[in-house]
């Protein structure tokens, strides 16, 4: 008996082999080449990797302007390593263009804010800010703790264009933190659109924007529209409403080639 089952085993083991051999090699769908490159990632999360290029680390603003003025330094406070709005002042921008890249930035609302709606912590990233002023495509920072607004305006949302998936907003007075991919549009000579702008983020790790695809530059009133750029810099807010400033930190980008 043992032995008729032996030569059965071996029996359906050859047909197992055999059908395997009418199979394509594994090794056919292998592919070895471009080998990606090698990145070190930080120590701690959040922190940029080794091929970011760093916008803030604490230091210095050498990496933004004032448009108002941007020859000379950026206008807003620098102390314990940290960015803060200098109302009144306007905006700042980096001093380098970027086209597409995975982006990184920590705010803090300030623990004694003030005001509601927009006008409680107003501030916000706008990408490929090209034109003067707030100009580009605004992913929006604002309290969203306890602070009812449009939602469609709210923190996380795309100003005007898109409602954030979540609202994960920490506490006033604590550390925030924003993950975003953001593609930037393309045109045609002809100045007409090619491909919209498209954006992801994360809120505090939560998925906030899914690639959602940017319907034009962020405008308060009226329908945004695209009109044709190229690579443009990051833009931070200083939104004129009366509440505390907000402050900003660990700020890099990874430009994605
Ligand atoms: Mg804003």
């Amino acid at each position: 008996m043992k032995s008729i089952l032996i030569i059965f085993a071996c029996l359906i083991g050859n047909v197992a082999l055999a059908q395997d051999e009418n199979l394509p090699k594994p090794e056919l769908t292998e592919v070895w080449e471009p080998v990606p490159k090698i990145v070190t990632p930080a120590e701690k999360p959040g922190d940029p990797p080794s091929d970011a290029v760093v916008l803030f680390n604490g230091k210095n603003l050498d990496a933004w302007v004032s448009p108002k003025d941007p020859s000379g330094p950026a206008k807003w406070t620098l102390a314990d390593g940290v960015i803060t709005v200098k109302k009144g002042t306007g905006p700042i921008r980096t001093r380098q263009s970027f086209m597409d890249y995975q982006f990184h930035l920590e705010y803090r609302i300030p623990s004694h804010i003030t005001g509601s709606g927009q006008a409680r912590g107003n501030s916000g990233i706008f990408f490929a800010a090209t034109g003067d002023g707030d100009s580009g495509y605004e992913l929006q920072v604002l309290d969203g703790y306890n602070n009812k607004t449009y939602v469609n305006g709210q923190v996380g949302s795309i100003y005007k264009q898109h409602i954030p998936l979540a609202n994960a907003s920490r506490k006033p007075g604590e550390w925030q933190t924003y993950d975003v991919i953001w593609t930037a549009p393309r045109f045609n000579d002809d100045g007409s659109l090619k491909s919209p702008a498209r954006i992801t983020a994360f809120h505090n790790g939560v998925l906030v924007q899914n690639n959602v695809e940017i319907k034009g530059a962020t405008t308060y009133r009226g329908n945004p529209t695209y009109k044709k750029h190229g690579p443009g810099p990051i833009l931070l807010q200083d939104h004129g409403d009366p509440s505390e400033p907000i402050s900003y930190r660990n700020i890099w980008l990874r430009e994605i080639k």
